[in-house]
């Protein structure tokens, strides 16, 4: 017997349907002002199989807890929480001092640093590596992609890149990287990244797997 799935719809002028999945589990449904309910039921089924791969991904992505001595994996290290005596978060060594007031907002501030000095050098080298032009990288606070780059071939990262491997990482940055050749993601800009990292398929499935990242991270 096939399970019910049960799943919010929100309507829109928008022209294309799609699908995800909030932090809590609860299927979220956009779809188009003119696709009927059936068209609607019919998407999600489809998709089925995908809905519960990433459900499956969001139960073991557990929430990011901050309270002191609570561990924290930034760029593939691992760090404790500890409490700051100050008011500023900082990091020795392995420990990672936070204030009392302000955690997570603190917290993300030194992660933004952290992540812009990483993904700073990061880019730098595959640019340098791949024949890129240097460009200007910045940290943003999104939490619905991982990065993005503006036709004046500016890059940004969402700060959350700290949470992901290595390799993930650098499929990231080299498909910020082709988007300063190429803005759309046509057949020359598959071809850019292909060019850089052969396995780009895989990397880039297994970055959907991490997904729940983006809503791991308390509310700032
Ligand atoms: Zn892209």
């Amino acid at each position: 017997m096939q399970e019910i799935m049960h799943y919010k719809v929100i309507r829109s002028r928008r022209k294309s349907i799609a699908l995800t999945l909030s932090a809590q589990g609860e299927i979220v449904v956009r779809a188009p002002e003119f696709l009927s309910g059936e068209e609607i039921g019919a998407f999600v089924s489809r998709h089925e199989a995908w809905i519960s791969r990433q459900a499956r991904a969001l139960r073991r992505v557990p929430p990011v807890r901050l309270e002191t001595g609570d561990a924290l994996v930034l760029f593939g290290r691992r760090y404790l929480v500890a409490d700051a005596p100050s008011r500023r978060a900082c990091i020795k060594e392995d420990l990672l001092y936070l204030p009392a007031e302000g955690r997570a907002a603190a917290c993300k501030r030194l992660i933004s640093r952290l992540a812009l000095a990483e993904l700073t050098r990061t880019t730098r080298d595959l640019a340098a590596k791949f024949g890129f032009a240097a460009v200007p990288v910045r940290i943003s606070s999104a939490r619905r992609r991982w990065g993005s780059c503006s036709s004046r071939g500016r890059i940004a990262y969402s700060f959350l890149c700290a949470f992901l491997p290595q390799p993930l990482i650098e499929y990231i940055v080299i498909h910020e990287l082709s988007h300063t050749k190429h803005l759309d993601h046509g057949a020359a800009f598959w071809q850019t990244v292909e060019r850089c990292l052969p396995d780009w398929k895989t990397r880039r499935a297994q970055l959907k797997a991490y997904a729940p990242v983006m809503s791991a991270f308390p509310a700032v």
